[in-house]
């Protein structure tokens, strides 16, 4: 357990240290939530220690979030938003000035005010959230469109490059390091038969038919706060892995991640499927915000995003299974395959969904 107190002294939190305890339920970093007597008045702040393990490099990491939530901020209050400190993050700085702080162990701390009446949700209820969440992904990409300067540092460097993931995944039936190729042979025809579709954004970023954009990379709902009275998606978080990406990735993992009734590891496939109410509400959301900078070959890519997300991340659970499970943490011997099971009986129901997906879009 980290010494939340001498941690908290790091940053200028303008108060005595009341408590702090672990909050949420991210995977990927440590989230404490700190409490601070200011003259009286208690408040809270999101306490953070960056996972260097999965982010190298936790500098530019946070010049990045810097650099957005700043951008973000300026263009809320240039458009005279009446809770700019809730629509987006904001970063408290540390004592010498930096966004950041660095502990006597290496560790990279960050701490952003908490963001009040209003909560994530880790599973997906309604459709309303459904809307909320994908247009606030939507508002987020419109906030930070123009932002200036460099492009943003590459956090998790060939992100979504499925060319490089399907590389991956041929280095790992090449390697073969537990002789579990002839197992899942059926997998991986399955996905090699659709390697035309893994080079096509690739392919057309690198022709410049699509714009790079400034991208979230991780559109989970439990990645928006959705507020407790009106249920709006006020405010997206976790921007670890933003940097230059397409639109698409970041509508493909919403598809990938809200239109499923089964979890990411169901063993029963059967109840894998993409239900066009949800698909529907998505497109209902993220359109209404991402209208005024979408171009057409966006608009019309965004069903086939659904399919292309869901097939990179069934990719990477194939080979991490072929490589011995050494990415993803397993629960049992053939997790990994069970995730990337689902991914493609998700993909066969995009497919057979096209038609219609397409229809929907065209009504937006
Ligand atoms: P993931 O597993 O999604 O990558 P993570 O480990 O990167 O998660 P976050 O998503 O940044 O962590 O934060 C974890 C949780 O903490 C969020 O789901 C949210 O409930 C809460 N949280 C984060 N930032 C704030 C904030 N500024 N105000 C209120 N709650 C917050
Ligand atoms: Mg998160
Ligand atoms: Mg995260």
């Amino acid at each position: 357990m980290h010494d939340l107190k001498a941690v908290s002294s790091l940053f200028d939190l303008r108060g005595d240290f009341v408590q702090g305890y672990s909050y949420g339920s991210g995977h990927i970093n440590d989230t404490y939530c700190v409490w601070v007597d200011q003259a009286g008045l208690r408040i809270r702040y999101i306490l953070q220690r960056v996972n260097h393990n999965v982010f190298r490099q936790p500098i530019p990491l946070m010049e990045n979030v810097k650099r957005v939530t700043d951008h973000a901020l300026k263009r809320l209050k240039e458009e005279n938003c009446p809770e700019a400190y809730r629509r987006t993050l904001t970063l408290v700085p540390a004592v010498d000035g930096k966004p950041y702080a660095l502990d006597a162990d290496g560790n990279c701390w960050r701490v952003y005010p908490f963001i009040e009446r209003a909560r994530t949700y880790d599973q997906i209820e309604t459709t309303k959230q459904c809307v909320e969440a994908a247009r606030a992904f939507g508002d987020f990409q419109k906030l930070t469109a123009d932002l200036p300067g460099e492009p943003l540092f590459e956090t998790i460097p060939n992100f979504h490059n499925t060319t490089s993931r399907l590389a991956a995944l041929k280095d790992a039936i090449q390697a073969d390091p537990l002789g579990r190729v002839k197992e899942v042979q059926k997998e991986i025809d399955w996905y090699l038969s659709r390697e035309a579709d893994c080079h096509l954004v690739v392919d057309y970023l690198k022709s410049g038919e699509l714009p790079l954009r400034c991208t979230h990379n991780d559109t989970k709902l439990n990645n928006v706060m959705l507020d407790d009275v009106t249920g709006e998606g006020i405010c997206v978080i976790d921007l670890d892995t933003t940097m230059p990406g397409s639109a698409i990735y970041d509508f493909g993992d919403m598809i990938r991640t809200a239109t499923s009734p089964a979890a990411e590891d169901e063993k029963d496939i059967s109840k894998v499927t993409m239900r066009m109410f949800m698909f529907e509400a998505l497109v209902q959301g993220y359109v209404s915000s991402a209208k005024s900078f979408l171009t057409p070959l966006e608009k019309s890519l965004l069903p086939f995003s659904g399919k292309l997300l869901t097939m990179e991340c069934g990719i990477r659970f194939l080979t991490d299974y072929l490589s011995g499970d050494v990415y993803f943490k397993i629960h049992r011997p053939e997790h990994n395959l069970d995730r990337c099971r689902t991914q493609m009986a998700l993909v066969e129901s995009i497919e057979a969904q096209m038609d219609e997906m397409k229809a929907v879009v065209d009504r937006y």
